[in-house]
């Protein structure tokens, strides 16, 4: 106000004065031009600095409302990037793929092959665990054994294990009473010795001394023996156990066909193996001349780019 009333003054003094004191009035214009210019510029600074706040708050705004919108963005192009449906399936299957390996891998003791070519190893040892009938299994089938005979008994039907883990010396006596049977019935003792081979492996190359086969009939009292082998012909897989002598491919395991002799090899062989009619010879031939599961490239296709890495680093964290 002050000011303001100063600068009206000075204004009309200016007007009046002129014509008198030359140089009182000089000075006095001199400095009244120096004041207004003073506060011309005074005035232009305030107007730039208001236009420079302004611009800035304007831009300040804009990069806050622009720059919450971009980040939402990001956001949930990052979300959905991670709930994606497809990618979502990608990462089940490349879990799934590192489940199956893992399952594989544990299960791959069970893999032993024992037939006429392939004797037990020396020194080969099982704990085993004995049945209510005294019969004994590897204990770490028993487990799915166990399930697998409730959920038959559950269908109503019932079956026993009619021979389980045997030592060598107990195979033996297998073979000799065989033999004897032949020879009882006439053949020679060479004859019979062949013929009883054809249905009893000789000792030290008989699956029962791993501990992983076992003979299954029924419990006559209750079930058929047709009813039993027909539900672990069609079921015994989904348990980890295989039919290991088919009619269709005695060629190879080099025994008859036995409807009631199942080995264990592990769910996701007995999967294989079954699906696509393979006995245990023809699935190890073919498992261990292909190359090692493709999990490794399948993880790396799925691999996430840097990028997102780095997007994750900065708008989730
Ligand atoms: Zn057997």
């Amino acid at each position: 106000m002050v000011e303001k009333d100063y600068e009206f003054y000075c204004g009309y003094d200016f007007g009046e004065e002129s014509g008198h004191t030359h140089q009182y009035g000089g000075a006095s214009q001199s400095s009244t031009r120096k004041s207004r210019r003073h506060r011309r510029k005074r005035r232009r600074l305030s107007l730039f600095l208001m236009t420079i706040l302004i611009i800035s708050a304007l831009m300040a705004s804009v990069a806050a409302v622009f720059g919450n919108v971009l980040s939402e963005h990001l956001l949930a192009l990052l979300v959905n990037l991670q709930s994606d449906p497809l990618r979502q399936e990608n990462d089940r299957g490349t879990l799934k793929n590192e489940n199956a390996q893992n399952r594989e891998d544990a299960e791959e003791p069970f893999l032993i092959l024992v037939n006429r070519d392939n004797p037990l190893p020396a020194g080969y040892e099982t704990e085993t665990v004995t049945l209510r009938n005294n019969e004994k299994v590897d204990e770490r089938i028993y487990p799915s054994l166990q399930k697998m005979f409730d959920d038959m008994r559950a269908e109503g039907i019932y079956p026993v294990v009619a021979s389980g883990y045997r030592t060598k010396e107990e195979q033996q006596i297998i073979m000799d009473e065989k033999i004897q049977a032949y020879r009882a019935e006439g053949y020679c003792e060479e004859d019979a010795a062949n013929k009883a081979r054809e249905w009893v492996a000789l000792p030290g190359t008989s699956e029962h001394e791993t501990g992983l086969a076992v003979d299954i009939n029924a419990d006559t009292n209750m079930s058929s023996g047709e009813e039993v082998y027909e539900w672990l012909r069609i079921h015994a897989h989904e348990y980890g156990f295989i039919k290991r002598y088919p009619q269709d491919k005695s060629e190879i395991t080099g025994i008859c066909d036995e409807p009631w002799h199942y080995r264990y090899v592990g769910e996701s062989a007995a999967a294989e193996i079954t699906e696509q009619n393979l006995c245990l010879e023809e699935y190890l031939k073919r498992k261990r001349s292909a190359p090692k599961n493709s999990v490794e490239s399948d993880g790396f296709l799925l691999k996430k780019p840097r990028i997102i890495y780095f997007l994750e680093e900065v708008f989730l964290k």
